[in-house]
């Protein structure tokens, strides 16, 4: 009964590992959530008031579908000064959060059977959205070393007359791994020479750490034409609910997003644009993620001398985001029975490594967006489930 078009496209793991702790809470249960991919702080007082004012202001109505003209232009001063990527505010789309404006691209790039390279492990949502266009994914794994560093050699080596786009992700989701300015020329260079469109996915942008720096494909030259830069404002203001996010693109790829999202979602919400304009404008947004960064980083250090003090466990040491991807495959190489395991004998959601590529069985990921007792907790709590593992194999 179900079209075709929807009947290979799995439920989100990381929605769903959410979802059933939060079930699993709701009947009394004490769940230590790894899982959510979403920081734990709370949106800072001086967005939220921004929402208020404009609600009270009778900001309610209908947008215009981009998004409101100051929100765009904030955007594009944002990308041309922090990003060094060349842009106007015509050039830039507001979305209901960075997924949609992932999906819109994909959706009116992508032909089908044309080829998508998806660096892997790759963060759940993309191969959906390429399945959905009717799109080829050509997965290129980069765990091989341990680093999760993706290489230029290996994209020219998947390189054919029918790869369309790929699809970068640095500082990424799931392995914390963060591309230098050196290896993004490498790809640029690449991309360039063979007409090779990128969507880059720079959602982390700012979720950063060892004084590495974020480098956006889009700035070096002539790329800003080859680039979707897309970014969001879940992670760097703790914004997951309001859903607000934004891409950068050529004008005719804009304006056939636009022609997507006018007939879909319309436009994001009124007065979350308001305040996300407030979120990128106030000088006291900048203090906030660097208080939020500083938080991550202390737990980081303590996420990954914890994992690797478990027997056989092994543990990337990631340089951005807030997840760690481990090693778990001494015990289990099926990752969705250990998740399972785990969250069912130790009370601790984690999403299982397949959802991130079939090549990371034995992996998880844990999210460390929790406070540091709940993470020397729930890291003990693994440890000990464990150890009756290793009995039961
Ligand atoms: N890209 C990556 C890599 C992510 O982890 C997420 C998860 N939130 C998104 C995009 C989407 O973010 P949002 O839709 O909340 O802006
Ligand atoms: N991006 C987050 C994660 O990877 C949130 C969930 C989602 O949107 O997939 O957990």
């Amino acid at each position: 009964m179900l079209a075709e078009r929807i009947k290979a496209v799995k439920p989100s793991a990381t929605l769903e590992i959410t979802a059933k702790a939060k079930v699993l809470r709701g009947q009394g249960r004490d769940i230590i959530g790894f899982g959510a991919g979403e920081p734990d702080f709370d949106t800072p007082e001086h967005i939220k008031k921004a929402a208020y004012r404009a609600i009270d202001e009778g900001f309610v109505y209908y947008t215009p579908t981009v998004g409101i003209p100051e929100l765009r232009e904030a955007i594009a001063e944002k990308l041309n000064v922090e990003n060094k990527i060349q842009c106007s505010a015509e050039n830039i789309i507001v979305t209901p959060g960075a997924k949609q404006a992932l999906y819109e691209a994909i959706m009116v790039l992508v032909n089908p059977g044309e080829e998508v390279l998806i660096p892997s492990p790759y963060w759940v949502s993309y191969l959906p959205m390429v399945q959905l266009a009717s799109g080829k994914p050509v997965f290129i794994p980069t765990g091989v070393d341990g680093e999760f560093k993706l290489g230029a050699e290996q994209i020219l080596e998947r390189i054919t007359d029918k790869t369309k786009l790929l699809i970068l992700n640095s500082p990424c989701n799931p392995t914390g791994a963060v591309l230098g300015r050196e290896d993004i020329k490498a790809i640029a260079d690449i991309c360039r020479d063979k007409s090779i469109h990128i969507i880059s996915d720079e959602i982390y942008e700012y979720i950063i750490y060892n004084g590495k720096e974020h480098v956006s494909i889009g700035s070096f030259p002539d790329m800003e034409d080859l680039t979707i830069t897309i970014n969001g404002f879940s992670k760097a203001y703790s914004m997951t609910g309001w859903r607000l996010g934004y891409a950068s693109a050529r004008e005719d790829i804009l304006k056939a997003m636009q022609r997507l999202q006018a007939h879909s979602v319309s436009h994001p919400t009124s007065f979350v644009q308001k305040a996300g304009f407030v979120a990128l404008t106030s000088p006291e947004s900048k203090a906030q993620i660097e208080k939020m960064v500083r938080a991550f980083d202390e737990r980081r250090k303590i996420i990954t001398e914890r994992l690797i003090e478990i027997p056989e466990v092994k543990c990337s040491k990631p340089d951005g985001t807030f997840y760690v991807f481990a090693n778990f495959s001494a015990y289990e190489e099926d990752s969705f029975r250990l998740a399972e395991y785990l969250l069912e004998k130790a009370g601790v959601a984690c999403v299982p490594g397949e959802a991130f590529g079939e090549e990371c069985r034995g992996y998880l990921r844990l999210s460390y967006a929790l406070s540091m007792e709940k993470i020397t907790e729930g890291v003990e709590r693994i440890k000990r489930a464990l150890k009756n593992y290793e009995v039961k194999r």
